[in-house]
């Protein structure tokens, strides 16, 4: 073998440079942190034109990784969003708590592929006891499936895979060996207020989009169980618990009756509002979801997870081993749990150290603090944005908040001063035909008074000359 070309993939590489690189980034991403609170939310043009020097020849010869960990930081930190920091507001996004982080930073070292107990034995109990403390904490039937997947997409994905089967599985039809051709039809209810993710994973199933059975919805979002289609065996009933925009829930002890005696499958995705259940304050709302037959949560919404993490549940275990289980020899199954046999990817990075460390540091006293803290804020707001004279036009029950000025052309203008502001940033939406502007409160990092500097950047936007 001729000598290797680049040093960086020979072992003489050392353990100490492995430190000294491990501690560059360390030191890097401290900095990064601090100075989260002084820089403006969302990067200027200046940070944007400074992604330019990514854009370079595919480098012939390596170069030492110091280098290139040092121009990650120059040029890719300044262009990030602070989302993660106190008065970011746009979107669902949550932060991330430093001790998720720090826990992904030790697991990514392990490198374990978490998708078999064999090959990460750590991970993979480590994701069986999260899975038991978050069903325990969402307090949903303690003996459900729960799957670590990317993103409350996947998650929806996954439940209304298990769903399908398990309805057809009731036809005696097996879908996993007679395919989807010459299956019994199956029927989708769900309102016009559905995330529209959930159509992305409806249709990547093969469900037809304009098969769907749109139902109608209140002044807030939330399904009308009497303007329901009828349900049967045949229908899978897709519910929202957090409306991305007002934060409703829909009436599942209503529905969930209604369904459980037709024989229907009612999905919840619960993408940050399945918190709630967490807070003695707020579970009222979530009442009777626990009826449902899956549920799908985010881990990097409000558990303040970093991205790339959620979980889904299933009252079925069955129908999850039918769908998604996975068997050969070589991967030396047992009567463990295997992470992989509840998703549907094989090799993955563990998931389950970031839900288990954020656990174990909060407590189910600090997810429901987080949560009360958030919609305290959200309540903060609108009072503010109200004195301010916007006008808001969703009930506050959660962290979300939905207002807007008197016309559009004022809403434009003030989301453009708030936009530009550096201080705090939040976005656009329609909410019952009417061009809005959102607050999630989401954050763990936020405090009242990134909440007072906020609303002041408001109450001055709102002045602004369409
Ligand atoms: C964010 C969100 C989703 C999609 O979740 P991802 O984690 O982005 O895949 C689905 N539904 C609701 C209500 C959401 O807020």
């Amino acid at each position: 073998m001729p000598e290797a070309a680049n040093p960086n993939t020979q072992r003489g590489q050392g353990k100490q440079s492995t430190r000294s690189l491990f501690k560059l980034s360390y030191e890097l991403a401290s900095r990064y942190t601090e100075e989260l609170d002084a820089r403006e939310v969302v990067p200027g043009a200046e940070a944007i034109a400074g992604l330019d020097e990514f854009h370079e020849p595919l480098p012939l010869a390596g170069t030492n990784p110091e280098s290139v960990i040092n121009m990650l930081d120059r040029a890719g930190s300044p262009a990030t969003v602070a989302s993660t920091g106190g008065r970011f507001f746009g979107f669902v996004v949550g932060g991330a708590l430093p001790v998720a982080i720090a826990a992904q930073w030790l697991a990514t070292a392990w490198d374990q592929n978490a998708g078999s107990w064999a090959l990460a034995p750590g991970a993979a109990e480590l994701e069986t006891v999260a899975a038991r403390w978050l069903l325990e904490l969402l307090d949903l039937p303690r003996d459900a499936a729960v799957g670590f997947v990317t993103g409350s997409t996947m998650g929806t994905f996954s439940a209304l895979a298990c769903a399908r089967s398990a309805l057809l599985t009731r036809m005696g039809y097996n879908v996993k060996h007679q395919g989807l051709t010459g299956a019994p039809q199956l029927k989708v209810v769900a309102t016009d207020e559905i995330h529209p993710t959930n159509l992305s994973a409806l249709g990547h199933l093969g469900f037809g989009l304009d098969d769907v059975q749109y139902c109608p919805t209140d002044d807030q979002g939330r399904i009308v169980p009497t303007q329901m289609p009828a349900l049967g065996p045949d229908t899978i009933v897709v519910l929202q618990a957090g409306n991305i925009n007002s934060g409703s829930f829909d009436p599942f002890e209503d529905v969930c009756q209604i369904a459980r005696a037709a024989g229907a499958w009612v999905h919840v995705d619960g993408a940050f509002g399945l918190w709630a259940r967490a807070s003695a304050s707020k579970r009222h709302l979530t009442k009777g979801i626990e009826l449902a037959d899956s549920w799908s949560v985010d881990g990097h919404k409000w558990l303040n997870l970093p991205q790339d993490s959620a979980i889904y549940a299933c009252r079925d275990p069955e129908a999850v081993q039918e769908v998604f289980g996975v068997d050969a020899t070589y991967l030396m199954r047992d009567t463990r749990r295997e992470p992989n046999n509840y998703v549907p990817e094989l090799s993955r990075r563990a998931r389950g150290v970031e839900f288990w460390a954020a656990l174990r540091t909060l407590g189910k006293s600090g997810v429901e603090d987080l949560v009360d803290r958030n919609c305290a804020h959200a309540q903060q707001f609108l009072q503010g944005l109200e004195s301010a004279g916007y006008e808001i036009l969703n009930d506050v029950v959660l962290n979300q908040v939905v207002f807007a000025c008197d016309t559009e052309a004022k809403t434009k203008a003030a989301l453009a001063r708030i936009q530009s502001s550096g201080v705090t940033w939040l976005g656009p939406t329609t909410w019952r035909n009417r061009l809005c502007m959102r607050i999630s409160v989401s954050s763990w990092a936020t405090t009242t008074h990134d909440v007072e500097r906020s609303l002041s950047v408001m109450q001055r936007a709102i002045q602004a000359e369409p």
